[in-house]
């Protein structure tokens, strides 16, 4: 199964205040609590559509299968 998994050490480097990539996402799995932490998915609502990966502006989202 697909999904959606963010690579931490990258998206906390650019520290989006709200997570790009969020916006693109259909089910809206793609999580950000806090500004200066990465954004998490939640695997429940992922989908593995992968439109976020072409969103996120510093390709720190991946799709693996699981
Ligand atoms: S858009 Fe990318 S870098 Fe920005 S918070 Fe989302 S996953 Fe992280
Ligand atoms: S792979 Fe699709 S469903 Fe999963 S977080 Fe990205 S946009 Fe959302």
């Amino acid at each position: 199964m697909l999904k959606a998994v963010i690579d931490y050490q990258a998206c906390g480097s650019l520290a989006c205040t709200k997570c790009k990539a969020r916006s693109g996402c259909e089910t809206r799995a793609l999580i950000k609590v806090d500004p200066d932490e990465p954004a998490a998915v939640d695997p429940a609502l992922c989908m593995g559509c992968g439109d976020c990966v072409l969103i996120c502006p510093i390709g720190a989202i991946n799709i693996i299968d699981t």
